[in-house]
């Protein structure tokens, strides 16, 4: 069964595509993701989106990057830290892009592979992606990819298939601050990328 598969990053879809294989079903990777700044990281982690489909013959959409729309769900929350409301945000502005596209393409079911990530948590993921599933009249695939040492399984994938890993979740705001990071978020602000 196809199930429309919000991707967030390659490495993390490795292990999500794996284990939806194993399970029977057939995902269809949908790029979607205008929280990741600056445009020059969102390019790495679409090209390493992309490199992946190649090498394993997946059926990939890329979605372009509404980063006006994403500006405003967020606005008025971006001091807060990782985890926090305005990750809640950010997920649902995904999810729901995620959810539009399988209601208007015939996709049955969607997912989403930030719960791979030991940062995200699974629960809210799952309660945010019902209540759009419920708005849509589509159907959430509740997987938590992290479990049964799925990050791991993720390096270990990424590593193996030469796959770009970035070391922050996406937006500006979650580059770590201490001095030296920074600095490289102020010339990253700077210099738009
Ligand atoms: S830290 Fe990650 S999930 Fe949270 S708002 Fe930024 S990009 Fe979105």
């Amino acid at each position: 069964m196809l199930v429309l598969l919000h991707v967030c990053c390659a490495p993390d879809a490795t292990v999500a595509v794996e284990r939806l294989h194993e399970e029977g079903y057939e995902p269809v990777l949908y790029f979607c993701n205008p929280n990741i700044q600056p445009e020059s990281e969102y390019i790495k982690r679409q090209q390493a989106t992309v490199q992946l489909s190649n090498l394993w013959n997946l059926h990939l959409i890329l979605e372009e990057p509404d980063i006006d729309s994403w500006n405003k769900q967020i606005r008025g929350l971006e001091s807060m830290p990782e985890g926090s409301l305005r990750c809640a945000k950010c997920i649902e502005f995904r999810l729901r892009l995620t959810a539009e596209y399988a209601k208007k393409n015939g996709f049955q079911i969607f997912s989403t592979t930030l719960t791979t990530s030991p940062k995200k948590n699974a629960k809210l993921i799952f309660e945010i992606g019902e209540n759009i599933a419920r708005e849509y009249k589509i159907d959430y695939l509740h997987r938590d990819f992290k479990k049964k040492n799925g990050f791991s399984r993720s390096v270990q994938l990424s590593r193996k298939l030469g796959l770009y890993r970035q070391n922050y979740c996406g937006c500006i705001y979650s580059i770590r601050t201490d001095r030296a990071e920074g600095v490289r978020r102020e010339n990253i602000c700077n210099n738009k990328g």
